[in-house]
């Protein structure tokens, strides 16, 4: 146990975290969960997939006297961080039914002589009696509890052994516990604080925002050609196709590896063989894509998962969320594609006729969810969030819907009238009875409440006489925060606080047109190449591709996953700075010294024959060893605005005002770097403005923003957007 802790090791965490895992920050509330832990309080710990929920324990194992228990729900699981940390130089087994005698004997003597950080347990092992008296002789930190959801019946992934964690962790002795999960669900972190009877532990909750992943919706039209189309575009990359019966798999798993993918299937239909070797050959890029049912998933830490596909519609919001979540764990590019037809939801009600009345209702209002997020026009990620009970306050520009606006409108009678029926009606209704009462249909629920008799009543029709729009316009107030979802009644809605004070003081508020997809278009083949993530790379890609190819064959001989030897996030980065040294390696984000001693020394190699053949002054020559920090901000924002992060976070993230990051990219632009910053620049410029000022550079006799400011003089157009046209403008002509 953990009681006195060093000052010094709080303080110090940081270059721990450097020395170790190789990264230079820590990202949301690592630390002050780490330092939580290491206090030896109980701590709750809810962030989204990708992250970085381990490191929340493993840090703090490494610093602590003794080894930690982490307690993980697969076996596949537990051998991925286990060999991931074993490639950090990190002393972390695993106890379960798949050791030998003389493999369990190893990993026992290491844990009695304290040479064990980590020890990794499925629940099943935890309880027998032989374990139970050998963790007793041990010296342990604390206990993690990994994918804590698993305790509830609530979850997604109920396991009943979860259930017993508890009671034997008492009996070992009294430890501190940290429990991790991505549930977003009220109810599921209620059980497990319950569960574990840690209702006092201080819990850090992070925004389940997702930066990273682009969210797509496209017809189901033609499905199959546009399936070929996209997987084709994304060739080389990893990914996931879902669907939902196994026949579905096997049929498109089939027509992928007729068209040159190499696709894999993954079901419960399969035998466990196949099924472990398809996983297998997935991680260990043997195959490109898996075709699956929602069987594939959980266990799968790959972090370099590139798309996401839904080729049928999922059954609930949160199975989608879980499943694209899968996409980009390590931050870089993560495409999440679903194809949408109202056959599918159909298809899906279907299914639930045989289940009971409860089971049918709860059903159809989670298909129901589905189908809105599905068709509103408005910013995917708003919807998401609002649906797990965060408000985003704008479009994210980063989805379909921000890329590719349907027809906005400006409503506020309209607006008035909704939030007026809300609060005539006590705030005791769901959206659709609201819709009916406002467009007057007389139907006997309407009738039983007397809400035939408000004023409201049918006072909607003479704005806007069709029922849908007021779905959606409710739906959509709702997204915008003007109304809130009763947290106990399922569907029912309330006035916001901001809601109210609308009430008093009106203004238009700009709604979407939902998609319409009976009638909407597919992509052609050069409008998927364009794509949304067409944008050019900062990286070297011929020395990426080395490193990829070296990456392989040094994982093949390991016999582990290419991920486990270096993450794509820190391949790019060499490719983008070419470390030739030890040292300068180690200064790669996610390489720590144990990796540069186990790794380094063929990737060195490689890159420096690089360099030579290809007489590159390297990036360390001209500019790293004279001014550090200067370059290395610029490849940040290079790889950053790749990303498509927004230039306010960047400014953030480093600490800078914006004006200083956008003089870095005019730096960048100038040295002959294109960089495509139109994602930002639609979101924060209009685009008749956009066009204005492009328009004046055109013909302008100087690029000189002084003497654009006096020509918009009038117009109060900030030296900012000026000088993010100027760089759109040089980048789309000068480069
Ligand atoms: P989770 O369990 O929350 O889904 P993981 O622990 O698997 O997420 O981490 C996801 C990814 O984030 C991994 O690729 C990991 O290497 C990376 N990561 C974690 N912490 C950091 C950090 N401080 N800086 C950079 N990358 C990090
Ligand atoms: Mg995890
Ligand atoms: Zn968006």
């Amino acid at each position: 146990m953990v009681n006195k802790v060093d000052k010094i090791v709080l303080d110090t965490l940081k270059e721990r975290l450097k020395e170790i895992f190789g990264y230079s920050q820590f990202r949301g509330d690592q630390e002050v969960i780490i330092q939580n832990i290491l206090l030896g309080k109980n701590t709750f710990v809810i962030m989204p997939t990708g992250a970085g929920k381990s490191l929340c324990y493993q840090l703090p194992a490494l610093v602590s006297d003794g080894m930690a228990i982490v307690i993980s729900p697969l076996i596949a699981l537990m051998k991925n961080q286990v060999d991931q940390l074993t490639a950090f130089g990190i002393n972390a087994q695993f106890l379960n039914s798949t050791l030998s005698k003389s493999e369990m004997n190893r990993v026992k003597t290491d844990a009695l002589n304290g040479s064990l950080k980590l020890l990794y347990i499925a629940p099943e092992s935890l309880t027998k009696e032989d374990n139970l008296d050998f963790l007793k002789k041990t010296k342990i930190s604390f206990v993690a509890i990994d994918e804590a959801h698993c305790i509830s019946e609530w979850g997604h992934d109920f396991r009943p052994e979860y259930r017993r964690i508890y009671g034997i962790i008492e009996n070992i002795g009294k430890l501190p516990i940290i429990a991790l999960t991505a549930t977003a669900t009220p109810k599921v972190q209620q059980d497990i604080r319950k569960n574990l009877q840690m209702e006092e532990a201080e819990t850090f909750k992070s925004s389940f925002n997702r930066k990273n992943l682009y969210y797509e919706i496209r017809p189901k039209k033609d499905v199959k050609k546009q399936l070929i189309r996209y997987v084709r575009n994304n060739k080389g990359k990893s990914g996931i196709i879902y669907c939902l019966s196994r026949k579905t798999v096997e049929e498109v798993a089939e027509l992928l590896k007729v068209n040159d993918v190499r696709a894999r299937p993954y079901h419960a239909g399969l035998d466990s063989n196949t099924r472990m070797a398809n996983q297998d050959a997935f991680l260990n890029e043997d195959c490109e894509v898996i075709v699956a049912t929602i069987a594939f998933g959980m266990g799968i830490d790959k972090p370099d998962v590139r798309f996401v596909i839904h080729y049928d519609v999922p059954k609930s919001l949160e199975g989608y969320y879980q499943e694209t979540g899968r996409a980009g764990r390590d931050g870089l590019e993560g495409n999440c594609l679903m194809f949408y037809s109202y056959d599918d939801i159909l298809k899906l009600e279907k299914f639930n006729k045989d289940k009971t009345v409860t089971e049918r209702d709860n059903a159809r209002h989670l298909l129901n969810e589905m189908v809105a997020y599905s068709t509103l026009g408005v910013c995917r990620r708003r919807q998401l969030l609002s649906y797990f009970g965060e408000y985003f306050e704008n479009d994210c520009g980063f989805c379909d819907n921000c890329l590719k606006s349907t027809e906005k409108t400006k409503i506020q009678q309209e607006a008035m009238l909704v939030l007026k029926a809300v609060e005539k009606t006590e705030q005791r209704f769901d959206g659709e009875h609201l819709a009916d009462l406002l467009t007057g249909k007389e139907n006997q629920y309407i009738r039983s409440y007397e809400h035939d008799k408000l004023d409201v009543f049918g006072k909607g029709s003479e704005l806007q006489d069709s029922r849908e729009f007021w779905v959606s316009a409710i739906r959509q107030l709702v997204i915008f925060n003007y109304l809130e979802k009763d947290i106990e009644n399922y569907g029912v809605i309330r006035l916001s606080d901001k809601g109210k004070k609308y009430l008093s003081d009106p203004y238009p508020i700009t709604i979407q047109k939902d998609h319409d997809f009976e009638h909407e278009e597919i992509k052609t083949d050069e409008e998927e190449k364009e794509g949304a993530n067409g944008s050019a790379h900062a990286y070297d890609e011929a020395l990426l591709g080395l490193l990829k190819a070296l990456r392989k064959k040094v994982a093949k001989e390991k016999n582990l996953p290419p991920f486990v030897i270096f993450q794509d996030p820190s391949m790019e980065e060499m490719a983008t700075t070419y470390p030739t040294t030890q040292q300068e390696m180690a200064q790669i984000n996610g390489v720590g010294m144990g990796k540069v001693q186990k790794f380094g020394k063929q990737f060195i190699e490689l890159i420096k024959n690089y360099v030579e053949e290809n007489e590159i002054e390297t990036a360390q020559d001209v500019v790293i060893k004279s001014t550090v920090n200067k370059s290395k901000i610029k490849i940040y924002i290079i790889q950053q605005v790749d990303r498509k992060v927004s230039l306010d976070e960047i400014a953030d993230a480093k600490d800078l005002a914006l004006a200083d990051v956008i003089e870095e990219i005019e730096h960048i632009c100038y040295s002959g770097t294109k960089l495509n910053l139109d994602y930002y620049i639609n979101q924060v410029i209009d685009k008749d403005r956009q066009h204005d000022i492009f328009d004046y550079f055109m013909t302008a006799e100087s690029d000189n923003i002084a003497a654009a400011a006096d020509e918009f003089s009038d117009e109060e157009v900030s030296e900012e957007e000026l000088r993010l046209m100027r760089i759109k403008f040089l980048s789309e002509l000068g480069n």
